[in-house]
């Protein structure tokens, strides 16, 4: 890698390089801040300056920075064969033996596993897979897709209309006005309205299944849902939702997504939280992030046995599954999969955060002392925090005042980066902090 004066970088950045959900208006003026260093749990950028990062990244640098046997593990399988394609009878090693290792740590009969390069690209998948499913049934009318307000599924087409966030639908347009309808965000903090918990759960199961019976259960596929909505501001929904959602899709013969990019490996201190945690197999499980811990870009589509059953069989035009990517297997991004399990196996992962992630949420109880603070929740390493000008209507910042962006920007003053996302601030850090790590991102944002 060639060494760049600063200077040259900034102006590189600002001239040529598009950034992902940039803010173009500001951007040019204030310039990107560059990370060049990554350690364990902790940033440094060009001038030096080093900071907890409570974000893991993007919520994928599970295992921590700078880990050298992800490096050794990527680095061998270059040298060994660092590409070939997988399309029809080809394979490779890392490829097969992790779509194993992740049949036999998922739950149920989730043992099929279609990969792709990131979370947006397994959701797009998993739409194909759902409809290529039905059409192999006899069910071709059965196309739509249900999702939620506020979920997050990512920005190729397909995952953007899933996607229910207001803000990322500014300025671009929806694919197929009627293929994907959404129903109410899981939200128990606003959503929940003076409701107990189980009225408000009898709600929300109740609009979906008014949302079907409108649409017509015929023409209804399937149903994805993030376990803990992330993006959206780590929204918790009340407990029982996802089971019944997930008997109400049996009802009508429609599949479960569930999108676990975020959720899975260890960040609620389990493999995958679908089941540990909220007492449901879906059909079809979404893998991207934490999979890799976010050192080679990878995602996957785990089907069930029976979901897989059906689009194995031959169909009628040549007996083939058309569908595939250049790099879906990439032996490199396997063997980096490989060795973010091992680590996490060796490390015991899921037990560190199942010690840290309960002392992370009740520390952050203390935020509440502050007028500005409406709500603090979330489960083990997803920690959301709501910003509201008045406590009793909930209200939140007006979009001028930037609220969660001053937030932010104060933090980093003070060596912690966490994310402001509108009137919500999220945390999200690698499973490896300690405890100590733990209040030292709940007292900055205390300060
Ligand atoms: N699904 C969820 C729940 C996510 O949080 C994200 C990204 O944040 C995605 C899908 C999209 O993943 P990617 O950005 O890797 O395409």
């Amino acid at each position: 890698m060639r060494n760049f004066e600063h200077a040259a970088v900034w102006e590189a950045d600002r001239d040529h390089f598009i950034h992902p959900y940039a803010d173009f208006a500001n951007f040019k003026a204030e310039g990107s801040q560059i990370i060049t260093e990554a350690n364990g749990v902790h940033i440094l950028d060009s001038t030096g300056r080093k900071y907890l990062d409570g974000i893991a990244g993007l919520w994928c640098v599970n295992v921590g920075h700078g880990r050298e046997e992800i490096a050794n593990a990527v680095s061998s399988q270059i040298m060994k064969m660092q590409y070939y394609n997988p399309f029809g009878h080809s394979t490779n090693v890392p490829a097969a033996i992790l779509a194993r290792e992740l049949a036999s740590l998922t739950p149920g009969t989730l043992n099929h596993v279609f990969y792709s390069t990131g979370g947006s690209t397994a959701n797009d998948a998993a739409i194909r897979i759902v409809h290529y499913y039905f059409n192999q049934l006899g069910k071709p009318n059965k196309k739509k897709i249900i999702s939620r307000i506020d979920g997050y599924h990512g920005a190729t087409y397909v995952a953007a209309n899933l996607t229910g966030i207001h803000a990322t639908k500014i300025g671009f347009d929806a694919i197929g006005r009627d293929l994907i309808h959404h129903v109410s965000a899981a939200d128990t903090y606003r959503g929940g309205d003076g409701r107990s918990d189980e009225e408000y759960c009898d709600f929300l199961v109740d609009e979906f299944e008014r949302r079907i019976l409108q649409l017509g259960p015929d023409n209804v596929a399937a149903f994805i849902a993030e376990p803990i909505m992330g993006a959206g501001g780590v929204l918790v929904a009340p407990q029982g939702y996802h089971s019944r959602m997930h008997q109400i899709c049996k009802k009508y013969d429609m599949l479960y997504i569930a999108d676990e990019v975020v959720t899975a490996f260890g960040r609620l201190g389990e493999w995958f939280s679908s089941e540990a945690l909220f007492g449901h197999v879906p059909d079809i499980l979404i893998l991207a992030k934490g999979i890799t811990s976010g050192y080679i870009p990878l995602g996957a589509t785990i089907l069930s046995d029976a979901v897989h059953d059906v689009i194995s069989q031959p169909q009628c035009v040549d007996g083939v599954f058309t569908m595939g990517f250049t790099y879906s297997g990439h032996p490199v991004a396997c063997a980096a999969a490989l060795e973010t399990i091992d680590i996490m196996k060796r490390e015991n992962m899921l037990d560190h955060v199942r010690n840290v992630g309960p002392h992370l949420q009740a520390y952050a109880k203390k935020l509440l002392r502050h007028e500005i603070v409406g709500d603090v929740r979330g489960s083990h390493l997803m920690l959301g925090i709501d910003l509201v000008s008045n406590r009793q209507n909930k209200e939140g910042f007006p979009a001028s005042s930037h609220a969660a962006d001053v937030v932010f920007a104060r933090c980093k003053e003070n060596g912690v980066i966490i994310r402001p996302i509108g009137n919500r601030i999220v945390v999200s850090p690698p499973l490896i902090l300690s405890k100590t790590d733990c209040e030292t991102i709940v007292d900055v944002l205390d300060d």
